[in-house]
C-alpha cells in the first residue's frame, strides 16, 4: 500500500513574507526546513500505520523545496517543474492521497498568500462552473486515478471554505490562522506534530473503513479561465480548443480532468511565457 502527499508551502506553520517563498528569498531556508519537518511527521506517521511506502511531491514553485539529506528509505519524491500532472505527480500507484501546506484560492479575505495555481496570471479557475482552490482541482485531477484525499493540513480558511464543503471525511490540521495576506497566528512544531500525529492516524483508519471518498467530476469536463490580464487570454485564445468568453476569460472542454489539468497547465506556462518576454520589451 503506497499513499502520496502533495507539499505546497503557502499554508505551512510560520511562512508568511514573500521571502519565505522564493528560491532566492531571505528567509526561504527557514521555510524549507519548516515544510520538510512537516512533510516527514506525516511521512512517518504513514509508514507507521502499514503504507509500505509514501510518494512526496514536492509542489511549490520550483517545486524543488523540500530537504533531501534526511529522507527515509520508504520515501520517494518527486522533484522539479514542469512536469505532467504538476502537483499530483506520482499519484498514479498510491491509494491515499494527503496534501500538506495547502492555502485558499486567489481572492480570499485575510487568508495566507491566497492564490489560485499561479499569483501571477491567475484570477479564477472553475471546473464545470465551480469555482476551485488549488485543493479542489487536485482532489479532482486525483479522483480520475480513484484516489481519495484522506487529510488536508493548511491555512485555516481554506479548511473552512473548501475541505470542509467537498470533502467532509478528510481530516483537517490548521498549520495557520491568517490575520491578513502576510501574517499569521500557528502552534508551536511540538503541538503540529502532535496534531498530525493524531489527525493521520484518524485518516487512515477512516480510510481502511472506507470512509473516504473519491472526487469525481461530470465529463466532458469543461474549464473556465480567467486571467489577471487581457493579454494572458489573447495568447490563450489561439489554442484551438479554447473560447474567448470574455476579455479576461476563456473557456475550454476536456474528455477528462487529466486532459483539463495538462491544458490548464499550458495555459499558465503560455501566460508565463508572454509575461517574461514583455518584460523584456522594456
Ligand atoms: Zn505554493
Amino acid at each position: 500500500m503506497k499513499a502520496f502527499i502533495s507539499v505546497d508551502m503557502e499554508g505551512m506553520p510560520y511562512i508568511v513574507i514573500p521571502g519565505h517563498l522564493g528560491i532566492k528569498g531571505t528567509l526561504y531556508e527557514e521555510a524549507r526546513k519548516t515544510a520538510t519537518k512537516v512533510s516527514l511527521i506525516v511521512a512517518e506517521e504513514l509508514h507507521k500505520n502499514g503504507f509500505e511506502g509514501v510518494v512526496i511531491a514536492d509542489s511549490h514553485g520550483t517545486m524543488v523545496n523540500l530537504l533531501v539529506d534526511e529522507l527515509p528509505e520508504y520515501v520517494e519524491i518527486v522533484r522539479g517543474f514542469p512536469r505532467p500532472l504538476s502537483m499530483i505527480a506520482g499519484i498514479e500507484d498510491c491509494e491515499a492521497a494527503l496534501f500538506l501546506g495547502y492555502h485558499a484560492k486567489f481572492g480570499t479575505a485575510k487568508s495566507s498568500f491566497d492564490h489560485t495555481y499561479s499569483g501571477g496570471s491567475i484570477n479564477k479557475l472553475e471546473v464545470n462552473g465551480v469555482e476551485v482552490s488549488e485543493f479542489l482541482l487536485n482532489a479532482y485531477a486525483a479522483g480520475e486515478y480513484n484516489v481519495p484525499i484522506i487529510l488536508v493540513a493548511g491555512e485555516a480558511q481554506l479548511l473552512k471554505d473548501d475541505v470542509k464543503k467537498y470533502a467532509p471525511w478528510a481530516q483537517t490540521v490548521a498549520l495557520k490562522h491568517s490575520l491578513s495576506r502576510v501574517s499569521a497566528k500557528s502552534q508551536s512544531m511540538k503541538s503540529i506534530e502532535k496534531e498530525l500525529r493524531k489527525s493521520v492516524n484518524n485518516a487512515v483508519n477512516a480510510f481502511k473503513r472506507k470512509k473516504a471518498k473519491t472526487l469525481t467530476v461530470q465529463k466532458p469536463v469543461k474549464m473556465g479561465v480567467t486571467f489577471l490580464v487581457s493579454h494572458f487570454a489573447d495568447v490563450a485564445e489561439m489554442l484551438p480548443t479554447a473560447k474567448r468568453v470574455s476579455g479576461l476569460k476563456v473557456e475550454y472542454s476536456a474528455k477528462n480532468m487529466t486532459e483539463a489539468y495538462r491544458t490548464f497547465e499550458l495555459l499558465v506556462l503560455a501566460a508565463s511565457g508572454i509575461s517574461s518576454i514583455l518584460s523584456q520589451l522594456v
